[in-house]
């Protein structure tokens, strides 16, 4: 079974979908291995987020992330990492509308930046990123 680290966005959440994320996102196989609401600060959505440091969405980027509460979910099932970022569908809420209208990000989210979920884009990624939100779990 691998594991990806999920996150349902401030957009999200705002908007009340963090169950009915949950919900399509264990109809689509995954096992919800571990949850948490919290709120980042600007120091860790910026830590988090470093691989995107300099690039001109980037504050707008951390803004967003720091703007209220999300979700981080450990989600476990076969082929994790691309099965998730499959369900979650483009990057851009726009783009997603019009390539893959029922997927996450189309039905969740709003533009380029408010695309209401994250997940990992690697095995290794997923490692990184269950360990910065759950550091209290054991590593694969
Ligand atoms: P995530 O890492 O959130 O799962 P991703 O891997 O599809 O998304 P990345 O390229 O890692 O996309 O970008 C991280 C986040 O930064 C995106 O989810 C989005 O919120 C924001 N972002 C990425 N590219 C842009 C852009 N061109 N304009 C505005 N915001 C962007
Ligand atoms: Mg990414």
């Amino acid at each position: 079974l691998e594991r990806t680290l999920g996150l349902i966005k401030p957009d999200a959440v705002r908007a009340g979908k963090s169950r009915e994320i949950m919900q399509l996102a264990e109809l689509s196989g995954f096992q919800l291995l571990a949850k948490k609401t919290l709120q980042l600060s600007q120091e860790r959505a910026e830590e988090f987020y470093a691989e995107h440091q300099g690039k001109p969405f980037f504050p707008g980027l951390v803004g967003f992330m720091t703007s209220g509460p999300l979700y981080a979910m450990v989600l476990g099932r076969e082929d994790a990492v691309k099965s998730w970022r499959g369900l979650m569908g483009p990057t851009n809420s726009l783009t997603a509308r019009e390539q893959q209208p029922t997927c996450l990000r189309a039905l969740y989210g709003t533009n380029g930046t408010q695309n209401a979920t994250h997940g990992s884009d690697s095995s290794a990624s997923a490692n990184r990123e269950i360990a910065f939100f759950f550091p209290e779990l054991q590593p694969d």
